[in-house]
């Protein structure tokens, strides 16, 4: 690109990266949530590992309120809890474990009877999933053990890595293969909930295949017109090769890079790369993305991002992410509200960057859609006419703007939802501003452009002078219909 880069064109640039964050009891303390959602946040995260039904509900109910007041896009994100292994609890809620130490995973012992030497897991088919000479990685790799033998009830281990464990940690297997199927009864029963709170995108965590996709996508039956599914890759199968992870993409709205336990499943060198390959390849295939898990970490405690944190958001933001996410910094940290306001920060910072802004997506590769050929015509017309200040593009379901967000650039995209549904499935995408503008039945060609222009202009995403972008069908109200683009010019 060789004129300034494109979001230098507007005085003040938009954040283009999405927030998620994660609502919890921090988030529940008075005017937190307002202040979250002043401060930036996107999507809200309702995480069904912790909190009840009510709890869930109750929490989507002040959003959409707080977001109806402040005239704000908010989606909501229910995330599955999925087969997360986790071992029973000890009698006295924790102990210390030294390195050389034997310990058995006990499939007998009653869940409360953990002691220095044993403890239970509600996961029978561990007995079945280890064998000899394979490491189990508990409470995300703090906690290492090796296996020595396994009988019928019991995990014999040796302690690699000591420390302190307590009650209901996790356990991964490093190198992946633990067999648990990727929705549990309680997922299940958590999915009815969803639809019925209402939720714009379902997580589901652990997902081996495709496969375990389109179980989630069936389970959702008629809603699943209205709620993307998001892949939580998260287990070291997912991303063992190019075809398995492609087909998960394939299978899902939207995909998250869940270091968390991929990280634990993989091995910390591994997911550096995975990462970047992941949201590459997610862009490439149509999809949106989210990078998630310990970004702001050490804001749970402290007011301020340590430079690793700095650059591990900023990175995320060049590598191409939609989204970034806040877990335990928003749900049940000290600085919730200064978490998100780090994270506009951040991304604004990163994205004045020129490498955000340029783009080679899909530059010498056919188009194989009419309205995939508007949107990215659009954005390459758009980044090339230095008078353009914005894309809008009108929308059934948000597809276009999608597709016009794989594009990187530095001008905002218009996505004029014509209903609540799109508008929100839209706050996920990067560079993308989520607006609901529904066409009157015998609103006529001009005066709906016409209407288009002037909600940019009220919303002071252009001003008299400037060149817009306008892609829309000639036939409203039919999705997959865009064919035309105009360049219009603001009065
Ligand atoms: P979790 O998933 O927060 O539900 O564990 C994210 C991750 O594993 O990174
Ligand atoms: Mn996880």
């Amino acid at each position: 690109m060789s004129q300034k880069p494109a979001n230098q064109r507007t005085a003040n640039p938009v954040r283009r990266t999405k927030i998620v964050a994660t609502l919890g009891p921090a988030s529940d303390k008075q005017g937190v949530l307002e202040k979250m959602l002043k401060a930036g946040v996107d999507v809200v995260r309702l995480n069904f590992s912790h909190g009840t039904a009510d709890d869930h509900r109750r929490r989507l109910q002040q959003v959409r309120e707080i977001a109806d007041r402040l005239g704000k896009t908010v989606a909501a994100l229910g995330d599955l809890q999925g087969p997360k292994i986790r071992i029973a609890r000890f009698r006295d809620n924790a102990i210390n474990l030294q390195e050389g130490q034997s310990f058995v995973l006990d499939m007998s012992l009653d869940a409360n009877e953990g002691d220095e030497k044993r403890v239970g897991c509600d996961y029978k088919d561990l007995i079945r999933d280890v064998s000899a000479g394979d490491v189990l990685l508990l409470d995300d790799g703090r906690v290492v053990l090796e296996v020595n033998r396994v009988s019928d009830r019991e995990v014999h281990t040796t302690v690699v890595v000591g420390g302190k464990l307590s009650n209901n940690k996790g356990i991964n297997k490093q190198g992946g293969g633990l067999s648990a199927a990727a929705l549990t009864d309680k997922d299940k029963a958590d999915l009815k909930t969803a639809i019925d709170i209402g939720v714009d995108y379902l997580a589901v965590s652990f997902p081996r295949t495709a496969a375990d996709m389109q179980e989630a996508r069936a389970l959702l039956g008629e809603a699943g017109r209205h709620i993307g599914l998001v892949a939580k890759v998260e287990r070291a199968e997912a991303v063992a090769d190019e075809e398995t992870l492609d087909d998960i993409i394939r299978a899902s709205e939207a995909v998250m890079v869940a270091r968390g336990d991929l990280g634990v499943e993989i091995g910390d060198a591994a997911l550096i790369g995975v990462q970047k390959r992941m949201i590459l390849r997610a862009r490439q295939l149509n999809r949106a993305v989210i990078t998630a898990t310990q970004m702001l970490e050490t804001m749970i405690t402290a007011p301020l991002p340590t430079r690793a944190e700095v650059f591990d958001v900023a990175n995320a933001v060049l590598d191409g992410t939609d989204a970034v996410m806040l877990s335990a910094e928003t749900a049940a940290g000290d600085y919730p509200v200064e978490a998100v306001e780090a994270m506009t920060r951040l991304c604004l910072g990163a994205e004045r960057e020129r490498s955000a802004q340029e783009s080679g997506h899909r530059m010498h590769q056919d188009f194989n859609r009419i309205d995939e050929t508007i949107s990215l015509s659009a954005m390459y017309a758009a980044n090339h006419l230095a008078g353009v200040t914005a894309i809008a593009c009108m929308t059934q379901t948000g597809y276009t703007p999608l597709i016009a967000s794989r594009i990187r650039s530095g001008l905002p995209i218009v996505g004029l939802a014509h209903d609540p549904v799109a508008q929100r499935r839209m706050a996920l995408y990067r560079g993308v501003i989520s607006v609901l503008f529904v066409p009157g039945e015998k609103e006529g060609d001009r005066e709906l452009n016409q209407r288009a222009l002037d909600t940019l202009k009220a919303r002071e995403i252009v001003k008299p002078g400037d060149q817009i972008i306008l892609i829309r069908g000639d036939l409203m109200q039919s999705h997959g219909g865009t064919n035309t683009l105009k360049i219009l010019e603001v009065e």
